[in-house]
C-alpha cells in the first residue's frame, strides 16, 4: 500500500490515522489539518456524550465498541496511564415517549439494543418518577433508560489521545489546508495543498467534518453532508441540583444533562436546515422560546435559571438519512470517506476509524460489518435512516 493522506485532523482523522498505523506498521500516513486549534471543529464543539440507544443495529455496535474503547483508553491506544482518564460519567440516557405509538417503537428498539449487549430498560412513567422525583411525568407514555455504558466523557481527551497514539506509531500530523485532488485514471493520485505543493498518495481519506461535501466535489462527487447550526446553552439552576441526572431526551423537543454544578441543554430549531458554514451567530432566542418553557414544565426546579454561557457548533449532518458515510466511493475507489455522522460521531470515532482503516487496507469490512453505512446506498439512492437523532 502506498502513502495515505487524510484530510481533516478532528477525531475522525486522528482515529483513522491511529488504526492505519496500528494495523499496518510502516505505512506512511499524513493527516492534514487546516486549523490545529480546532476552534470550529465538530469535535471541539461537541456535547461529548455516548449512548447505546440507537434505532439501527450498526450504530449500537459502534457504540458498544466505542464505550469499551473509551473506558480502557490507555490499554486500547497503547498509551497506558499516559493516555489519561477520559472521565466517562455513566449517568445514562433517559428518552421519554409522549405517545403510545412512540412507546411501542421504543420497546421494539430496546429489545434490539439488549440483544446486542446494551442494558436498555423500559420504564413506566411511575418508575421514572420514582427514580427521578424532580421530573413531572403526567404526559409520559413510557421511557427508555440505559443504566450502563451511557453518559459523557472528555471529547478533546479522546482526540488528543488518538493523535498522540497515531504519532507514536509514525503518523504525521501537518498543519496545512488541502485545496484539491490531482486525479489520474479516475483515481486520486495526490492531494493539493494551499501552498501549491501536491502530496502524492495511494489513497486519500475524507475526514473533513462539515467540509466533506466540498472535498468530495474536488473529485466530481456529490455528497449530501451539510452544516447545521446548533446553539448549546450552559445554564445555572440553583433550585435544581441533581448530579445523578441522566442525559434527558424529552419528547417536548430538547435535551438536557448535568455539567458539573450546571446543566447543558439544546434543541433543534423549528426551521432547521443547512446553514452558512461561516454563520457562528448563536440563536439565543431558542432558550427563552423553546427550551425553557418545556424544561420548566418537565422539572419545576428549573424555575430560576440563568444562561451563563453558550456556544455554536455545526452538526456534520447527512441530509439523506442521518447516518455516517464510511469507506470507499464506488466511483473513485481509492477515495475513502468518514463523515456525515449527524451529531453522534464522537462516540463512534473509535469503531468508524477502525472500520475505514480495515477497509482501506484489506478491501472489505472486518471487525464489524459496516456495509450498511457504505456509499453504495448513496449511489443507489437508498436511505438507511437512523431515527434516534437529537
Ligand atoms: C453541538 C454538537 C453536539 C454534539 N454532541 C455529540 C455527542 O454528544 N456525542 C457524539 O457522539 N457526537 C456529538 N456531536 C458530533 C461529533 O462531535 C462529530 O460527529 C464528530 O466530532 C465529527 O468529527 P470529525 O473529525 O468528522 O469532524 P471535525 O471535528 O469537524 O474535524 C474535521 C476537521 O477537518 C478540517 N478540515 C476541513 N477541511 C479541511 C481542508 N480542506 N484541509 C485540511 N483540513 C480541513 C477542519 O479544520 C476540522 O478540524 C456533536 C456535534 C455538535 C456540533
Amino acid at each position: 500500500m502506498q502513502d495515505v493522506v487524510v484530510i481533516g485532523g478532528g477525531v475522525m482523522g486522528a482515529s483513522v490515522a491511529f488504526w492505519l498505523t496500528r494495523l499496518s506498521p510502516g505505512l506512511r500516513v499524513t493527516v492534514l489539518e487546516a486549523d490545529p486549534t480546532h476552534a470550529r471543529s465538530c469535535t471541539a464543539l461537541s456535547v461529548a456524550s455516548i449512548r447505546q440507544q440507537f434505532t439501527t443495529a450498526v450504530n449500537v455496535r459502534l457504540s458498544r465498541f466505542g464505550v469499551a474503547f473509551i473506558r480502557d483508553f490507555g490499554g486500547a491506544t497503547g498509551l497506558g496511564p499516559a493516555a489519561g482518564d477520559l472521565g466517562l460519567r455513566e449517568n445514562g440516557y433517559l428518552f421519554l415517549a409522549g405517545s403510545a405509538e412512540a412507546a411501542a417503537v421504543m420497546a421494539e428498539v430496546a429489545a434490539m439494543q439488549r440483544a446486542l449487549g446494551a442494558g436498555t430498560e423500559i420504564l413506566t412513567a411511575a418508575a421514572v418518577a420514582a427514580r427521578y422525583p424532580w421530573l413531572e411525568t403526567a404526559d409520559v407514555a413510557s421511557a427508555s433508560f440505559g443504566p450502563r455504558d451511557e453518559g459523557w466523557f472528555d471529547n478533546m481527551g479522546l482526540l488528543s489521545g488518538l493523535r498522540r497514539a497515531a504519532q507514536a506509531q509514525g503518523a504525521e500530523f501537518r498543519t496545512a489546508r488541502a485545496t484539491g485532488f490531482a486525479m489520474q485514471g479516475g483515481e486520486v493520485a495526490g492531494v493539493r495543498l494551499a501552498d501549491g505543493a501536491v502530496l502524492s498518495c495511494g489513497a486519500a481519506v475524507v475526514a473533513a467534518g462539515t467540509a466533506a461535501a466540498r472535498v468530495a466535489g474536488w473529485a466530481g462527487l456529490a455528497l449530501p453532508v451539510e452544516p447545521r447550526k446548533r446553539t448549546v446553552f450552559v445554564i445555572d439552576a440553583p433550585n435544581a441540583r441533581h448530579p445523578d441526572a441522566p442525559l434527558l431526551i424529552d419528547h417536548r423537543g430538547y435535551y438536557l444533562r448535568p455539567e458539573g454544578r450546571h446543566w447543558i441543554c439544546a434543541t433543534v430549531p423549528a426551521d432547521d436546515g443547512p446553514c452558512d458554514p461561516d454563520d457562528w451567530s448563536p440563536d439565543l432566542h431558542l432558550f427563552e422560546d423553546a427550551i425553557w418553557p418545556a424544561l420548566y414544565a418537565r422539572a419545576p426546579g428549573f424555575d430560576a435559571v440563568k444562561v451563563i454561557r453558550h456556544w455554536v457548533g455545526h452538526y456534520d449532518y447527512n441530509a439523506l438519512d442521518q447516518n455516517a458515510f464510511l469507506g470507499p466511493h464506488p466511483a473513485v475507489r481509492n477515495l475513502h470517506f468518514l463523515c456525515g455522522f449527524s451529531g453522534h460521531g464522537l462516540q463512534h470515532a473509535p469503531g468508524a476509524g477502525r472500520g475505514v482503516a480495515e477497509h482501506l487496507l484489506t478491501g472489505g469490512w472486518r471487525s464489524l460489518d459496516l456495509s450498511e453505512l457504505s456509499l453504495a446506498r448513496l449511489v443507489e439512492g437508498r436511505a438507511f435512516r437512523e431515527r434516534a437523532v437529537v
